[in-house]
């Protein structure tokens, strides 16, 4: 027995408005543990409607519409489900009367076109909107099938669902079992690589596991259905344990932990502080460390050095390796690591020097070629060069840039200091 969500607007279809009451009623569907495996956008339009509804209710136990119910002759829902299961429509008073009142609260008079919100299915019942005019309604035209309908506004769908539809699913029955999710985060590994060494866990029914990628990082989404979180959590707990070991060190944490807070912990845990030098990213690493609350605990500072000038003077980048092997190179890199590191004197410094584009490339150095610094506490200096394509944009090298240099640091500080989860 699952739900399907219609939401009905052909200002959905022009693309004029975000189909927000979609992701709300889906959130709230996983929150009572109603599965729903389909949604459908359909236009103002009585025909496309009916085909839609023909399918839905072939599949769907419950079905959820938003918008269409107001006073104006594009507002179909309800004259078109009554339609579909050929009832006709009631007036129903205490709703006018309803009506009657807001628009006297407004000072305003209730015009003949508001008359039609007050038409209700036969034996359909009515759902009351607090805040607005257009009533929806649950009805059940056949054994075995639920609709109910809700006005497009997303406020007054909002308070209708929580008040009146949440109470009634719980009554059927709905509810007793809850989704419990946990997010774990990759960096490093791409989503085939890292959907190749899990495959097996993506055939689980209980928990299930399911991937997604965004901006070069990649999750696995762990959700288990249950009576209570505890039991949901007992659940995943097993399944968490073996990707965590499948996955090594590309795994760095889960639910709300990013690169920046991770890193940071492991600073904060070893005692350790780091400073960063930055050309291309022009202070993102720092942004994205400094993000973190406490993270005055181990980031001391950094240098924007943006011109040759600047990491000649405050990082004491040798002019001569600047002109030999030019800004974006593994000495400079190098260079600018070790400077910030004994300038700011801290454990570790993380330089990053590169070419974000869309200019400024050529065919050795292209556009996306970058260079990162890691002098480390025994004063040693690594260099890690990337190169990210020149079709990314500006935008993303840099983020990409700053998020691998995080990494790296991720990847020292566990090997230095918790060897056994390396
Ligand atoms: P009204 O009584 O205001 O006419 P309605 O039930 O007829 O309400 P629509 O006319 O379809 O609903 O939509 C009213 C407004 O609600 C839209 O202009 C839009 O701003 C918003 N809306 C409609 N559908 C959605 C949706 N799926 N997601 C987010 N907002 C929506
Ligand atoms: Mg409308």
């Amino acid at each position: 027995m699952s739900a399907e969500i219609i939401c009905v607007g052909t200002e959905l279809l022009l693309g004029d408005i975000l189909n927000t009451n979609a992701q709300f009623l889906a959130r709230e569907l996983a929150d009572l543990g109603i599965p729903h495996y389909y949604q459908t956008v359909v236009g103002d339009n009585p025909s496309r409607l009916k085909q839609v509804l023909a399918m839905a209710c072939e599949r769907s136990a419950i079905l959820i519409f938003t918008g269409g119910l107001g006073p104006t002759p594009d507002d179909l829902t309800t004259e078109t489900l009554a339609d579909f299961f050929g009832v006709g429509l009631i007036e129903q008073f205490d709703i006018i009367e309803d009506i009657t009142r807001k628009f006297a609260q407004r000072g305003r008079q209730m015009t003949p076109s508001n008359r039609k919100q007050a038409l209700i299915p036969e034996g359909a019942k009515v759902l009351p909107n607090p805040t607005g005019t257009a009533p929806g309604i649950i009805w059940q035209p056949r054994p075995g099938l639920i609709l109910l309908t809700f006005p497009g506004v997303p406020s007054e769908m909002h308070r209708m669902w929580q008040e009146t539809a949440v109470p009634y699913l719980k009554a059927q029955g709905w509810g007793k079992q809850i989704i419990y999710s946990q997010t774990l985060r990759f960096w490093g590994i791409g989503e085939s690589a890292l959907a190749e060494k899990v495959a097996p866990f993506f055939h689980l029914t209980n928990p299930t596991v399911a991937p997604y990628a965004s901006q070069g990082e990649v999750r696995l989404r762990v959700s288990a259905r249950a009576p209570s979180q505890g039991e949901a959590l007992q659940l995943i707990e097993p399944v968490v344990k073996d990707l965590r070991q499948i996955a090594g060190t590309d795994y760095f944490g889960s639910d709300t932990d990013t690169l920046a807070s991770v890193v940071g912990q492991l600073l904060r845990e070893a005692n350790q502080s780091v400073s960063v030098a930055e050309s291309c990213t022009g202070g993102g690493v720092g942004s994205l460390l400094t993000a973190v609350p406490g993270s005055s605990e181990y980031f001391k500072g950094g240098v924007i050095a943006y011109s040759n000038d600047v990491k000649v003077s405050l990082l004491g980048v040798k002019s001569s390796d600047l002109d030999k092997w030019g800004a974006v190179s593994k000495q400079v890199a190098q260079e600018m690591a070790l400077g910030v590191r004994s300038r700011l004197a801290t454990d570790w410094g993380v330089s990053i020097t590169g070419i974000a584009g869309p200019g400024g490339g050529n065919e050795s150095k292209p556009v996306g070629l970058v260079y990162m610094g890691l002098a480390t506490p025994d004063d040693r200096v690594e260099c890690f060069k990337y190169n990210f394509g020149r079709d990314r944009s500006r935008t993303s090298i840099r983020h990409q840039s700053a998020c691998y240099a995080l990494d790296q640091l991720r990847r020292r500080l566990l090997s230095r200091f918790h060897p056994a989860q390396v």
